[in-house]
């Protein structure tokens, strides 16, 4: 039988009380009273998995009315912008430390003698840099506060590094990716480089040929998470890059259609994490790498669908297609609203080794492959482009290289 909870009963319902304190919070909420009503108040699993899935929307409506503060003693109260690449900016609130005591008691890519940088970017309200920070903290090493860096500052960055026997970089896959494929084409190598850290986004698997060459002992250190859950699991490099060993205090459930949610058994975690949706579907499993436990495996985002002249476009699909392709490192689907109507989708293409891509071949492909784009751009096939590019789109507010861009035209 599939595990449906991270946790067997034993070891989580003794916690529930957290679960149960938190609907009291949401119940407060007026947005969301009604919805939680005639909720029992959950003592068992099959009791939690019968509330309702909380999110984004309802998880800001309830940030908005708590306004919850760290507690005394335990430092300041972060405000934070929470994931998605799409919408307004929205918050996460997270004290001092942001919960990373209980992250380094699992997991330890970091030691006392490395030489870290923190790739992520800092400022902006953004939370995965200072998340590094409180890890590398704990873990006494030294720290380069790097963050992002301008497109004419990465080689003489990359030298510094050398220079300073970096052995440990972190940051989300789309910027590692800019850092090493940066040092291979400046022929600039990291050898004392052993481990990459990374959150954010799913790895990236071209990111290995890029390390090959730059940084041959280096492995990857992942963590998974949001700015709403913080960090709910980890891997190593005995793990999948899609499988994560959840935090115990962190409770994942996987529910319909394979969507998780999760619920924090953390009383001192502040945002109101109860049956919370990230928008990722997973399963759970037992890793390979032989830890116990459930491990949990992420298989991407159901939110990926989109509307494309009133049919859904599975955005991942076209995207795994084009990057199936030789000379194709990464793809990013653009679509281009007119008066809410796409005008135009274009595949952009990031080249790679063995390119360049023959684009039109790949037009053609995709376009009598997908039945949402033949059937939509029946009349105006010319509507449907396929690009090579220097550069994907990336959000500059979040920081995120997404695979989907939706713009609004003239
Ligand atoms: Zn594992």
């Amino acid at each position: 039988m599939t595990e449906l909870f991270s946790l067997p009963p034993d070891a989580a319902e003794p916690r529930l009380h957290v679960a149960r304190r938190t609907l009291e919070r949401l119940r407060g909420v007026p947005e969301l009273a009604l919805r939680y009503a005639d909720c029992a108040a959950p003592r068992t699993l099959d009791g939690l998995a019968a509330l309702p899935p909380l999110d984004k929307d309802g998880l800001n409506a309830a940030l908005a009315h708590l306004e919850p503060r760290a507690a005394p003693g335990a430092g300041a109260t972060w405000l934070f912008q929470s994931g998605g690449s799409t919408g307004a900016p929205k918050v996460g609130h997270a004290p001092t430390g942001f919960y990373m005591a209980g992250v380094h008691a699992r997991w330890r890519p970091l030691e006392r003698d490395d030489v870290f940088v923190n790739a992520w970017g800092a400022g902006r309200m953004w939370g995965a840099h200072f998340l590094a920070a409180a890890l590398a903290d704990l873990a006494g090493c030294r720290i380069l506060a790097v963050g992002s860096v301008a497109t004419d500052e990465y080689a003489d960055w990359l030298r510094f590094f050398a220079t300073a026997r970096v052995t440990a970089i972190g940051g989300t896959p789309s910027v590692l990716r800019l850092w090493f494929a940066r040092a291979r084409d400046a022929g600039l190598e990291l050898p004392a480089l052993r481990k990459v850290l990374w959150l954010g986004e799913a790895w990236q698997p071209q990111l290995e040929a890029d390390l090959a060459a730059v940084a041959p002992r280096a492995r990857r250190w992942g963590m998974f998470g949001s700015t709403e859950t913080w960090v709910v699991g980890t891997n190593t490099p005995d793990c999948p890059a899609d499988t994560f060993h959840p935090l115990p205090e962190q409770l994942v459930h996987v529910g319909a259609a394979e969507l998780l949610d999760f619920t924090t058994l953390d009383p001192a975690v502040l945002n109101p994490v109860l049956r919370y949706r990230t928008g990722d579907a997973g399963t759970l499993l037992a890793c390979p790498c032989g830890r116990p436990g459930s491990a949990m495996r992420v298989l991407g985002r159901r939110d990926s669908v989109v509307q494309v002249r009133g049919l859904g476009l599975h955005v991942d699909e076209v995207i795994a297609r084009a990057e199936r392709e030789p000379g194709v490192s990464r793809a990013q689907v653009v679509i281009t609203e007119e008066h809410g109507r796409a005008a135009t989708v274009e595949l952009l293409l990031l080249a790679g080794p063995g390119g360049p891509p023959d684009t039109e071949r790949l037009r053609r492909a995709v376009l009598s492959a997908t039945f949402t784009l033949s059937t939509a751009f029946q009349h105006d096939p010319e509507s449907f482009r396929v690009r090579r590019v220097d550069e994907l789109v990336s959000n500059g507010r979040t920081g995120k290289t997404a695979g989907l861009v939706v713009r609004e035209g003239s």
